[in-house]
C-alpha cells in the first residue's frame, strides 16, 4: 500500500482487520468511544496484561486511535506512530522516551514557543539541560554544542517567526555520527510538504491541532518513528531500551528491535504520564488527514501569492516566507519543499505595534486568533502574545518586531485575502506612529 501516490495513501491507508462477514464494516472508522474493552475469554485478561494483546483500556490502546496512527505512519514514511492528546504532549513524551536527568539536548532556537519553555522551564527542573543553536545553518555550531550527555538534537522542520529551514539530511548525518536522535517537529510542512524521516531524521513530533486535523476543531499530537535505530551504540547511549525490564522479561530492544523507541514512549511513557487522546479527537484527526495534501497545496500556492503580494507593497518593511527567492533558506526550500512551501509566515510593517494594531482590527477575513494550519486564514501580533515574555533581544533574534504579523493562510480565495490585507495595510498606514523621546 505504502507505494502508493500521497493523496492515495491518505484516504486508503487504514489499518484492516481480516473480513469477519458477521462484522458490519463502515467505511468510516468507528469511534470507540469507551473507557475499556469487555475482555472475551477469562485468560485474554493475563494475555493482555502479560503479553500486551488485544485491547483493555482506551489509556494503553483504541482501535479508532490505532487507525488513525496507522495512517500517519504511513503518511510520514515511517515505521509506527503514536497519538497524543495535544502536539505539548507529544513532543514531551517524545522527549521523556529519550532523556534522563543528567543529559542534555541541543535545539534550534526557531522553535515554537511551547517547546522552547518545555525545554528551558520544565524540564531543566529534571535535570535535563538544553543549549540553543540561533545559526542553524552553521553545522560547526551544531556540533560544538553536543556534550558527552547530549542524547538529542531538536529542530523544526519549517520554523516561526522567520520560517527559517534545517538541513535534515546534514543535520541527520550529524546526529547519527554521535550515535544520538534527531527529533523534527514536522507541524508546519506536514508529510505532504516534507518527510523528515526519509530525509535521515530519527523521529517526527506534530501538533495534530494544526494541519493534521486541518478544521481547528480538536487538539491533538503525534510521534512518528523511523524504526531505525543504531545497534552499535544503543546500550551505551539510550540503556533503558536495552536493559532488561523488570523480573527480567527481555528488553525493549529484544521485543521488537527497530521499534524500540516508539514502544518506550507508547508502553513506559505516554500510558504513565497520560496524556491520551479522546477516541472522538482521534476520529476528527482522521477525517483532517484524508484531505491534507488538498489543503496544503492551496494553502501553500495561496501563501505563495500573498507573500509576493506583500512584498511588493511599500507599507511591508520584510516578509520572511521561504518561498520567496530573498529568504536566506529558499536554497534549501527548492531542494526539499518541492512541493510547495507552506501557509504559515510572517511580516514585518513599517511602523510600530499600534499599526500592527490597526492592521489587524482592520482586518475582515482573516480571524484574530493563535492557531494555525487552519482552512481559514488566521492573523497574529506575536509581539504582544506568543512572544511576550521574551527580551527584546531574543524576540529580535527569531525575526519578532513591534510590527511583525504571524499569518497562517487557509484555502479561501486569493483575491479575497489580497483585497482584504490591502484594505488593511491602507487603513494602519493612516496610523501616526509614536516619535521616540
Ligand atoms: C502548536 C504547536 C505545537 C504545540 O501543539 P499543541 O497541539 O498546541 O499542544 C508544537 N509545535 C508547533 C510547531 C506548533 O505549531
Amino acid at each position: 500500500m505504502s507505494r502508493r501516490g500521497f493523496a492515495t495513501r491518505q484516504v486508503h491507508e487504514r489499518a484492516r482487520r481480516d473480513g469477519d462477514a458477521r462484522i458490519a464494516t463502515s467505511r468510516a472508522t468507528p469511534i470507540y468511544l469507551t473507557a475499556g474493552f469487555e475482555f472475551g475469554e477469562y485468560d485474554d485478561a493475563a494475555a493482555h496484561f502479560g503479553r500486551g494483546e488485544g485491547y483493555a483500556y482506551t489509556r494503553i490502546g483504541n482501535p479508532t486511535v490505532d487507525a488513525v496512527e496507522h495512517t500517519l505512519a504511513a503518511l510520514e514514511g515511517g515505521s509506527q506512530a503514536l497519538l497524543l492528546a495535544s502536539g505539548q504532549a507529544a513532543t514531551t513524551v517524545a522527549l521523556l522516551g529519550l532523556l534522563e536527568a543528567g543529559q542534555h539536548v541541543v535545539s534550534s532556537t526557531h522553535v515554537y514557543e511551547g517547546t522552547r519553555g518545555l525545554l528551558r522551564d520544565n524540564l531543566s527542573r529534571l535535570g535535563i539541560t538544553t543549549t540553543f543553536v540561533s545559526e542553524i545553518d552553521d553545522l560547526e555550531a551544531w556540533e560544538a554544542a553536543i556534550l558527552p550527555t547530549t542524547r538529542v538534537l531538536f529542530a523544526e522542520s519549517i520554523s516561526n517567526a522567520s520560517n527559517r529551514l534545517v538541513d535534515i539530511p546534514a543535520l541527520a548525518d550529524l546526529a547519527h555520527r554521535h550515535g544520538i536522535a534527531l527529533v523534527i517537529d514536522n507541524t508546519f510542512a506536514t508529510p505532504y510538504l516534507v518527510r523528515p524521516l526519509e530525509l535521515g531524521a530519527d523521529v517526527v513530533v506534530h501538533s495534530a491541532s494544526k494541519f493534521l486535523a486541518g478544521h481547528g476543531s480538536v487538539l491533538g499530537g503525534a510521534i512518528v518513528d523511523s524504526g531505525r535505530l543504531d545497534e552499535t551504540s544503543l546500550g551505551r547511549l539510550y540503556p533503558h531500551l536495552t536493559a532488561p525490564g523488570r523480573g527480567g522479561v527481555p528488553s525493549v530492544f529484544e521485543r521488537v528491535g527497530g521499534d524500540a523507541r516508539i514502544a518506550y514512549a507508547r508502553e513506559a511513557v505516554a500510558p504513565r504520564f497520560g496524556p491520551t487522546p479522546s477516541p472522538l479527537n482521534a476520529f476528527l484527526i482522521g477525517q483532517g488527514v484524508e484531505t491534507l495534501s488538498l489543503r496544503v497545496e492551496r494553502q501553500s500556492a495561496n501563501a505563495l501569492a500573498v507573500a509576493q503580494w506583500l512584498a511588493g507593497r511599500p507599507e511591508v518593511a520584510s516578509v520572511d516566507y521561504v518561498g520567496l527567492p530573498a529568504h536566506r533558506d529558499h536554497h534549501l526550500a527548492l531542494r526539499d519543499l518541492p512541493d510547495g512551501f507552506g501557509s504559515v509566515f510572517s511580516f514585518t510593517l513599517h511602523g510600530d505595534a499600534d499599526t500592527a494594531r490597526a492592521f489587524v482590527e482592520a482586518l475582515e477575513v482573516f480571524t484574530h486568533m493563535t492557531h494555525l494550519g487552519d482552512v481559514r486564514s488566521l492573523v497574529l501580533h506575536p509581539a504582544s502574545t506568543s512572544h511576550a515574555a521574551l527580551t527584546d533581544a531574543e524576540r529580535a533574534a527569531v525575526g519578532v518586531h513591534d510590527g511583525t504579523l504571524r499569518v497562517s493562510i487557509g484555502i479561501e480565495d486569493a483575491a479575497d485575502l489580497i483585497d482584504d490585507l490591502s484594505h488593511a495595510l491602507t487603513v494602519a498606514s493612516d496610523v501616526p506612529v509614536a516619535v521616540l523621546a
